[in-house]
């Protein structure tokens, strides 16, 4: 009796993360094969504009995994019409394989959704389940992965077995904004990078330089965590208005506001990888503190990748801490990102009302918030806060 592996995925696109998952599957799990299999039309999911046609994804399939050893590519469920469910799979491998056993490789995020699946105890009665940690956080909820695992062994007879990978946090939604931001080839097999080029898939070669404004706002909304496009939009909102009460740009106004947050949905780390895909050294307050990093970040795709001007970058740059000497649109896009109509919290609107009144007050009031909450939390506060706060309380305020 052999043991097969089944790893089944969009791979939209394959990434050194599903690599890393094929490789220590075949070695940790004692594989004699390991089948990839791209998913046609997953149930979960529908695959965003600019991805590879059917062909092509498998293609990259192909590419990626087709040097490591006891691989075997399998269009099982591309073939398939209509919705591809993978107990249908597994079903149609325990046909092919009935001596053999079988394990579905999963990451944890498929996992604790696994009891919603469609058919479960189905899946169960043909393969064990392989999980394996996707993020340093999944090791925190290694015991809520223990409660999984007895729950589907109680309820569906299922047999689980948690595997203690190396973990490499990345998935194919970071390499497509990744593509869009010039810093995929860090993260992607050099192959199926050369190829995503040559095809021009997830807008690798396209110019976002100078993109009028509904552009604009459509390719950012694109890149964005969708839970956080309402508050960029609020915030692009909210600095029009106070752009307009300070006789400022409301183009620049506008666009910094769109872009402020752009590399929010990038995880930390592979923030620091994209500053190293175009060379640029990343602050030490921002390694330490990975929340500030998307500012730095954001000003670099803004200016790099959007061919933002000056004033757009240096508003991005200081939107979260704030920095000393402070222009005006700075000062907006910092209150703006604070009271835009979304926000709420105690005294949200008593800072948007002094925002329209007294803009370096309003700066004053809400640098001060950030820091106290941060000092009540033992957290570090940037030197560029205090130096904002410095600046500020030694200046004439700037009124309307
Ligand atoms: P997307 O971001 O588009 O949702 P993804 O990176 O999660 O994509 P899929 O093709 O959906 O990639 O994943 C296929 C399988 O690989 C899933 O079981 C998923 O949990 C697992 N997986 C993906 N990336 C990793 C990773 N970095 N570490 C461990 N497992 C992973």
């Amino acid at each position: 009796m052999g043991r097969i592996g089944i790893f089944g995925g969009t791979f939209n696109p394959p990434h050194r993360g599903h690599i890393s998952v094929a490789k220590q599957a075949i070695y940790l799990l004692e594989l004699d094969k390991l089948l990839l299999i791209p998913a046609s039309v997953p149930p979960h999911k529908t695959l965003p504009e600019n991805s590879p046609s059917t062909l092509q994804r498998l293609e990259l399939v192909q590419l990626a995994f087709g040097d490591i050893d006891r691989t075997e590519i399998s269009d099982l469920e591309l073939r398939r019409q209509g919705h591809s469910y993978t107990a249908d799979t597994v079903e149609e491998l325990h046909r092919m394989y009935p001596e053999d056993e079988l394990f579905l490789i999963m990451g944890t995020d498929m996992f604790t959704s696994f009891m919603k699946w469609y058919q479960p105890e189905r899946i169960c009665r043909y393969v064990t389940l392989a999980v394996f940690m996707r993020e340093d956080k999944d090791s925190h909820s290694a015991g809520e992965m223990q409660k999984l695992a007895e729950e589907i062994r109680q309820k569906l007879g299922g047999k689980v077995e948690l595997v203690g990978n190396d973990i490499l946090p990345m998935s194919s939604t970071d390499v497509r904004r990744m593509t869009a931001f010039g810093g995929a080839q860090e993260i992607l097999p050099e192959n199926v990078y050369r190829r995503i080029c040559d095809l021009n898939l997830y807008g690798v070669r396209e110019d976002y330089r100078g993109l009028p404004m509904d552009e604009l706002e459509r390719q950012v909304v694109s890149l964005l965590d969708p839970k956080r496009v309402p508050h960029v939009l609020g915030c692009r909102d909210m600095a029009v208005r106070l752009a307009e009460r300070y006789g400022v740009d409301l183009t620049d106004a506008a666009r910094a506001g769109l872009l402020h947050d752009i590399t929010k949905a990038v995880p930390p780390q592979l923030q620091v990888t994209l500053c190293q895909a175009h060379h640029v050294p990343t602050e030490e307050y921002a390694h330490e503190n990975p929340k500030t990093l998307h500012a730095f970040t954001g000003a670099l795709v803004a200016r790099k990748i959007f061919g933002e001007n000056e004033a757009v970058t240096r508003a991005i740059f200081s939107h979260t801490t704030g920095c000393g000497d402070m222009d005006t649109l700075q000062k907006i896009i910092y209150i703006a990102d604070y009271v835009e109509m979304n926000r709420d919290f105690d005294g949200v609107e008593e800072l948007r009302a002094m925002a329209f009144e007294n803009l370096d007050k309003a700066m004053l009031m809400g640098l001060h918030m950030t820091v106290d909450l941060l000092i009540q939390q033992g957290r570090v506060v940037s030197q560029n806060s205090l130096n904002a706060i410095a600046t500020l309380e030694n200046s004439n305020f700037v009124t309307a």
